[in-house]
C-alpha cells in the first residue's frame, strides 16, 4: 500500500491544490491531505473549517482522506506509514523553501521521500492568499476555487455569494 501525505495550510483549498490532490490520488493508493496547524500563523479559516471544506471538495475521491497535524511532518508521516510527501511547485519562487524543507526532512527520516508536482499552467499563479484578497472585496473566486470555498469565503467577508462579481 503506497501512502502519501500532502501537507499544507489550505487556508482555504483552491483549484490549484485540488489539481495536485487529484493527480497524486492517481499515483498513490492512499493520499492523506493534512492541514498543518501552526500556532504562530493565524489563518482566516479555523482548523475545523479547513478540514470540512477539504472533505467536501474531495468527497468524490475514494482514496483521499483529510486529517490535520501539529508538530514535525516526518513524524506525522511515520505515524501514517507514508512513504512520500507531496508538494506542489508553482514558480521558481517556491523552489528555495521547498528545497530546504526537502533536505531537512531527509535529515530526519531517509525513509520518506518528497514528490514534487509542477502546477498545471492554469493554476500556476493561484494561491490561497490571492483568492482571499479577491473575496475580501466582494469578488467571486468561482474560477479559482470550488463552489463551497467560494461561498465560504464570501460569507466570511460578509458578502452575498449570489450578488457578487
Ligand atoms: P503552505 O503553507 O504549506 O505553503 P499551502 O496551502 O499554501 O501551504 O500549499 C500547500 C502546497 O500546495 C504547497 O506545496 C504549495 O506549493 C502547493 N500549492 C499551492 N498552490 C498551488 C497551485 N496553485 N498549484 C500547485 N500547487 C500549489
Amino acid at each position: 500500500m503506497k501512502i502519501a501525505v500532502y501537507p499544507g495550510s489550505f487556508d482555504p483549498v483552491t483549484n490549484g491544490h485540488l489539481d495536485i490532490i487529484e493527480r497524486a490520488s492517481r499515483m498513490f493508493d492512499r493520499v492523506i491531505v493534512a492541514v498543518a496547524i501552526n500556532s504562530s500563523k493565524k489563518g482566516l479559516f479555523s482548523r475545523q473549517e479547513r478540514v470540512e471544506l477539504l472533505e467536501k471538495v474531495t468527497a468524490r475521491m475514494a482514496n483521499v482522506h483529510i486529517d490535520h497535524f501539529e508538530g514535525l511532518l516526518v513524524e506525522y508521516c511515520a505515524r501514517q506509514s507514508a512513504m512520500a510527501v507531496i508538494r506542489g511547485l508553482r514558480a521558481v519562487s517556491d523552489f528555495d523553501y521547498e528545497y530546504a524543507m526537502y533536505q531537512m526532512n531527509r535529515e530526519f527520516d531517509k525513509g520518506i521521500d518528497t514528490v514534487f508536482l509542477l502546477a498545471s499552467r492554469e493554476y500556476s499563479y493561484l494561491s490561497s492568499t490571492i483568492i482571499k484578497e479577491f473575496a475580501r472585496y466582494g469578488r467571486s473566486v468561482a474560477p479559482y476555487a470550488p463552489d463551497a470555498v467560494n461561498q465560504a469565503l464570501l460569507s466570511k467577508f460578509g458578502h452575498n455569494a449570489l450578488e457578487s462579481n
